[in-house]
């Protein structure tokens, strides 16, 4: 008989050099002690889209997105790491071009005796295909797979048949309080086990009622009853701890109760009022399940009420179109308008630009209000140019509009309907606009369509992103607006001065028209006019106007 050592020792004892076989299949990164990262594979490269030399001193957490879910699990697993333990487990992570992908990591710390850690390496598979494919499943199954609650769809599906069959019942949000950051929690089979535990509780508190899974920490329990019996759910768990590998959890959860039908009538607007109650919870300490406070019911129920009337309103023609002019310092004269969109309702009142843009932007009326706008601008400008006055007329346009890949054609119809032509009309765009520009190509094809056509651009609110200037060279773009927040400290701030300066400088020399906007004083106008500004728009020369009100007298 053999000894048994010789047994558990291989005949050739070569051991094969198994890092190198890995990184032919696996992404490998690897991170000095601070978690600044000093190598990188080309497998990992390739997917996460860096370079080989801009990856380096990048930190591990710039490599996970910026949510604080993602930032929480980095620091999760780095905490791990250092204390010398390996982490395992399933991760988000964003491409330098911030695009979310799916890895499975190993993440192994290397400790050198008597110097600690040395540095950390992270081996990664791609999994995004599964994790797509599993989400689908997931959605045709209606079951989360982790606890067997009702999944998100199955959750929706049930709202909207209590809702057809009018029952009443509290649509209760509930998540669990700095989840990621629990102590005791940093293996993926200790947070499987809190979920569990977890969702057994509220099984066991709201007995049949219908309980979904909606995010990793995230639930929400449908029940006929109150306050008062959602809220006895705090004291259950205190009195039913959650143990993980023999200590007692610290948990705590923070909620939102929203009625239906007394506060909301829909899925969403439950959903979104549930979150919002939460957030106000949470902002005042959490560890409370409430009801929607009375400021923000209000906020929610206005908003509500301005999404469900502006289908109304635009087919019964209740929006109007307002007409602020831009001074021209070299003509001496107004040169052009701006067309702005104003809406008054008996119940609403004044509903301000600023809040309808972002509504109609969401349930996708913006498309029907930039139509109604351009085209009575539209209008107005060819009543002009039949008069012999050559005045234009500047339109704002969303991007949400934009994303339509017939927005050409759709205002070279409204124009040719009109009979307007296309020098008489600008296009107004904001820098997020900008942004999602440069990322859709067909965007940036249909503002050249339309260049070409004689139809000129401006990005409005200039200065106020992070990125004017790149805009300025990858859009086209030929007339900038200096935002109203840098003229309202023109006069009493020596930095804005010189910033509006500079502006105006840049502008100039790109061979751009620059404009300043918001301008309410005699003060500010000589002041911009000596700075060389090509024209001026705000209350100073005029408030806007509808449009029978202006006379033009050239
Ligand atoms: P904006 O394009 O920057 O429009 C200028 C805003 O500043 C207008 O507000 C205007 O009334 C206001 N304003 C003009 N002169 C002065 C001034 O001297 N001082 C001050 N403090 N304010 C002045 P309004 O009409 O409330 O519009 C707000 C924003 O809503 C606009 O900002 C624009 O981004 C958006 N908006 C307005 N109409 C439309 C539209 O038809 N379509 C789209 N997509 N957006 C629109
Ligand atoms: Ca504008
Ligand atoms: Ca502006």
């Amino acid at each position: 008989m053999k000894p048994q050592n010789e047994q558990l020792m291989p005949e050739s004892p070569e051991i094969p050099d198994i890092m190198k076989s890995l990184e032919q299949f696996y992404m490998v990164n690897r991170t000095d002690s601070e978690g600044s990262i000093i190598y990188a594979n080309k497998n990992f490269l390739d997917t996460s889209k860096w370079t080989p030399k801009r990856i380096l001193g990048k930190t591990l957490w710039q490599m996970f997105p910026e949510t604080e879910a993602s930032q929480n699990q980095a620091h999760a697993i780095w905490n791990t790491v250092t204390n010398g333990k390996t982490w395992f487990g399933t991760v988000e992570k964003t491409t330098r071009l911030t695009e979310p992908y799916f890895v499975t990591m190993i993440a192994v710390p290397s400790i050198q005796a008597g110097v600690g850690l040395v540095s950390v390496t992270f081996l990664e598979l791609d999994i995004t295909d599964d994790v797509h494919l599993r989400e689908r499943l997931q959605q045709i199954a209606f079951i989360d797979y982790e606890t067997g609650l009702m999944s998100r769809y199955k959750l929706e599906t049930t709202v909207n048949e209590s809702i057809a069959e009018d029952k009443h019942f509290s649509f209760v949000y509930i998540t669990i309080d700095h989840f990621y950051t629990l102590k005791d929690l940093q293996s993926p089979e200790s947070e499987k086990e809190l979920i569990k535990s977890f969702t057994n509780r509220l099984k066991r508190f709201f007995q049949d009622n219908p309980i979904a899974r909606i995010g990793v920490n995230e639930f929400v329990v449908l029940t006929p009853f109150g306050d008062w019996y959602v809220q006895g759910f705090l004291q259950f768990l205190e009195q039913q701890p959650i143990y993980i590998e023999n200590s007692a959890i610290p948990l705590s959860v923070s909620g939102g109760i929203v009625r239906y039908p007394e506060d909301q009538l829909t899925y969403n607007h439950l959903m979104k009022a549930a979150l919002v109650a939460t957030k106000d919870v949470m902002d005042n300490g959490g560890k409370k399940i409430a009801s929607l406070s009375a400021a923000s019911h209000q906020g929610l129920n206005r908003r509500a009420i301005i999404d469900r009337k502006l289908l109304t309103a635009l087919n019964q023609n209740n929006l109007q179109v307002v007409y602020q002019p831009q001074f021209d310092v070299s003509a001496n004269k107004v040169n052009m308008y701006e067309a702005l969109v104003r809406w008054e309702d008996s119940e609403l009142g004044y509903i301000s630009p600023d809040e309808l843009i972002p509504i109609a932007e969401e349930n996708g009326l913006i498309h029907e209000i930039g139509a109604f706008v351009l085209e009575e601008a539209a209008k107005l400008a060819t009543e002009w140019n039949d008069k012999g006055h050559a005045i234009s007329i500047a339109v704002n346009s969303s991007v949400r509009e934009f994303s339509n890949s017939r927005m050409k054609d759709k205002i070279t119809k409204i124009l040719e309907e009109t009979s307007c032509p296309a020098s008489s009309i600008q296009l107004e765009i904001t820098e997020k606009f900008a942004l999602q520009a440069e990322e859709e190509q067909s965007i940036i094809h249909q503002m050249k369509e339309l260049q070409d056509e004689g139809i000129k651009f401006a990005l409005d609110d200039f200065g106020t992103g992070y990125a004017s200037f790149r805009f300025l060279q990858s859009l086209p773009i030929s007339k900038v607006k200096i935002d109203k927040l840098f003229i309202r400290s023109l006069l009493t701030h020596s930095k804005t001065q010189r910033l509006v300066e500079g502006m105006i400088q840049l502008g100039k020399s790109l061979g751009l028209y620059v404009v300043a906007e918001g301008v309410e004083t005699e003060e500010q106008f000589e002041l911009l006019k000596t700075m060389g500004v090509d024209a001026i728009q705000g209350y100073y020369i005029s408030a806007p106007v509808s449009g029978d009100k202006i006379l033009l007298d050239n």
